[in-house]
């Protein structure tokens, strides 16, 4: 048996998060302490973003709420397919326990081998310097947030400014219209060596489309909207999609059974953020480095949109825990 128990926290994002979704301003989450019978310790974090297919915070809340103290094998427990974050927070603990991991590869933490995420719009201009500056070499931008013309002219100024060495990746939401995913896509293919993907150009409903322009254009298009679970990421594999898969481990379900369709299909895949703490962050990490030695970077260096002083940025599972302290 395991003694589980869960704390609530809550942080604000400064400033706060841009997306064709809408604005987000408080990131809600929970830590999961499970502890066996000789004391050992395995975290988890269920971190959940409804807008993208998974679970509402109050609904994960309420679902670990009614969990006894006491709980036997986590994956016994049957968790409610709907419930994704709280399968992945739950039984990466529980992982943690029965089936550590090797530490991970020196560096594999750090900016460099990481994609960092620039601020939306024309924010983006005056934004990129300092994240660079902080050794990121791979950097993504949201785009579908303004009008087209718009977004083209900064994207131009950006690959005027960027150093050679910096690699971008756009990010549409589904917010482009199947013309306007053409354009980038062809914009795109003129500078091949800078941008690495376009990530997520139409609606998860028109996949056929994006099958379609992945074949008429260079650059790669990823899914991500698309394989938000592994029920979906399954779907769109049996339907052909052979491209890349934008895959965020804290919404996806079990990071066994994801862990398994990404081996058994020999997934292209990168590894993605929900705006979670470094419990989560060091889950999708492993995962990320248990597939490849030489992963996609992950698009996991999302701590800059906190700030500084949120005790939640701390590096150590027990002072993410403390910090949450009554
Ligand atoms: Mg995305």
């Amino acid at each position: 048996m395991y003694r589980v128990a869960f704390r609530a926290y809550r942080r604000l994002f400064s400033p706060p998060l841009q997306t064709c979704h809408g604005v987000w301003r408080v990131r809600e989450g929970i830590l999961v302490q499970l502890q066996d019978e000789s004391g050992r310790i395995g975290w988890g974090e269920i971190a959940p973003i409804p807008w993208f297919g998974s679970e509402s915070f109050q609904q994960a809340w309420a679902f670990c709420q009614q969990l006894p103290p006491l709980l036997p094998e986590i994956p016994s427990l049957a968790i409610p397919a709907p419930l994704t974050a709280c399968q992945f927070g739950l039984e990466t603990a529980w992982l943690a326990l029965v089936d550590p991991d090797p530490p991970l590869p020196p560096g594999a933490d750090r900016p460099a081998a990481l994609c960092g995420l620039l601020p939306t719009g024309t924010a983006a201009l005056t934004g990129w310097r300092g994240i660079y500056a902080q050794g990121y070499r791979t950097l993504k931008w949201k785009i579908g947030v303004a009008p087209i013309a718009q977004e083209m002219a900064v994207f131009q100024e950006l690959l005027a400014q960027f150093p050679p060495d910096l690699t971008l990746r756009l990010d549409a939401n589904g917010g482009l219209s199947r013309d306007e995913a053409a354009t980038w896509l062809r914009v795109c293919d003129r500078v091949p060596d800078r941008i690495e993907f376009l990530e997520q150009p139409l609606p998860p409903a028109q996949l056929a489309e994006m099958f379609t322009l992945s074949q008429q254009f260079a650059t790669p298009v990823a899914l991500d909207e698309s394989v938000a679970t592994v029920a979906q990421l399954e779907q769109c594999y049996q339907r052909g999609w052979r491209g890349i898969f934008v895959l965020k481990p804290a919404i996806a379900g079990s990071p066994r059974t994801l862990r398994q369709r990404c081996q058994d299909y020999g997934l292209d895949t990168v590894f993605s953020s929900v705006f979670e703490t470094a419990i989560a962050r060091r889950a999708a990490l492993r995962l990320a480095y248990q597939l490849s030695p030489t992963p996609r970077p992950p698009g996991l260096g999302t701590g800059h949109w906190f700030d500084r002083a949120d005790r939640l940025q701390a590096a150590e599972a027990d002072q993410i825990w403390d910090a949450l302290a009554e």
